[in-house]
């Protein structure tokens, strides 16, 4: 029998799954080329070719014992340090190896600082709509994931209710910018309105709390909108980044966490997150890729490939009737269900043989999710059926 919580993972997973047996299901009945598959955050664009260079210089050039054998828990200290360098040189900050831990991707690196931070029974605020495995990811260190409600006017954090969730038990707030679902980047203005409510609940309780900021999608942004870099206006701020979409590697695994000196108990956060990468079984991060993307760090995926994408969806949709905040960045469209039960909307798109996802995956029930790091011909093919669903709705 396996555990009771083990068991409640599984349930809650089922909606990913399912969608995932449709498609297949679907594509069976109808060929593959006809079914419009928008439900994954799966990178269509091919990782840049230094990527590959880099991996092929690393193989052949570099010692084989060193570039495979195991290492500090935090990583290869080169790597840290051109990751530090590579960040003060785009933000003016001044980081070095010993604030870098190299992660197992995002997803690792909230693993290791969550396991790091809490104790049962602390509480984790996030932001609707918001990416769901931060449920899961919580839930691993006996916390509790407070779900702040969306503000669906523009999607940018709900202020006024964030400062009446934090309690003495608040260890630790997650944002995720340019978001998951929504695209939406939050603004310098939102950002330094956070820090200051954050500052005075601290000083209110007298105690720390942690600003994780989410950033697979950093790099990700469009018409050359600015991501602020959250150390600079909160000081307990960690940064986890990724390389998963940024240079298009999911299944590599690799990503960091910035542990800036100036936060609360910076020397134990740093030792304890060391050994979290160890016991949570990573022990550290993959060493092939870590030493690759040390030598492209300043590559980045054709970003004007998830652009064209962007606007043909965006465009077409809001023609058809549609409801929409436009994206910024990520690759996500996050649009107004045209009923009220989202699931059942989600359902009706899947009789053109289109599959999203139901917003109440992401705490914003009402809304669906549409991932378009896809081919742009499976966009333009998949258009006629979003515009019948629109006029099956009245639209
Ligand atoms: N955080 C967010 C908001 C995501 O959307 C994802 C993946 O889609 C992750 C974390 C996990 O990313 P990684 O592949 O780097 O673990």
């Amino acid at each position: 029998m396996i555990s009771e919580k083990m068991m409640e993972f599984v349930k809650s997973s089922s909606v990913i799954r399912a969608m995932f047996e449709e498609g297949k299901r679907l594509a069976d009945i109808h060929g593959a080329e006809n079914v419009y598959d928008f439900s994954l955050g799966n990178p269509s664009v091919e990782p840049p070719q230094e990527v590959k260079e880099a991996l092929l210089q690393v193989i052949n050039e570099e010692n084989p014992n060193l570039v495979h054998g195991y290492m500090n828990n935090s990583g290869f200290e080169d790597v840290r340090e051109s990751i530090a360098t590579s960040i003060n040189s785009k933000f003016e900050t001044s980081f070095n190896s010993g604030n870098i831990i190299m992660t197992v991707g995002a997803a690792g690196g909230l693993n290791v600082i969550l396991k790091t931070l809490l104790n049962p029974g602390d509480e984790v605020i996030t932001f609707a709509p918001f990416f769901g495995e931060y449920r899961n990811y919580v839930s691993n260190y006996d916390g509790k994931l407070v779900v702040i409600s969306p503000n669906t006017v523009d999607f940018q954090p709900n202020l006024e209710e964030v400062e009446e969730k934090i309690t003495a038990k608040t260890k630790a707030v997650i944002i995720n910018t340019p978001n998951n679902p929504t695209g939406v980047i939050y603004s310098e203005a939102t950002i330094k309105a956070l820090a200051s409510i954050l500052e005075k609940k601290q000083g209110e309780y007298k105690t720390s709390i942690y600003l994780i900021s989410d950033e697979p999608y950093r790099e990700l942004a469009y018409d050359g909108v600015e991501v602020p870099y959250l150390t600079k206006y909160y000081r307990n701020t960690i940064v986890g980044y990724s390389y998963s979409k940024s240079l298009s590697l999911p299944g590599e695994r690799i990503g960091y966490l910035v542990i800036p000196n100036e936060i609360d108990s910076f020397k134990d956060v740093v030792a304890a997150a060391n050994v979290a990468t160890r016991i949570l079984g990573f022990v550290n991060a993959p060493s092939l890729i870590q030493r690759a993307v040390a030598k492209c760090l300043d590559a980045k995926v054709d970003l004007d490939i998830y652009n064209r994408n962007r606007e043909l969806l965006y465009n077409s949709l809001i023609s058809y009737g549609y409801q929409c905040v436009k994206p910024q960045g990520a690759f996500y469209l996050f649009i107004k269900a045209l009923e009220e039960d989202d699931k059942a909307f989600c359902n009706a798109a899947k009789k053109y043989n289109i599959l999203i996802v139901p917003g109440s995956s992401f705490g914003c029930p009402g809304y669906c999710r549409i991932a378009y790091c896809v081919n742009y011909d499976m966009i333009e093919r998949a258009l006629p059926g979003f515009k019948k669903l629109a006029e099956d709705y009245g639209l």
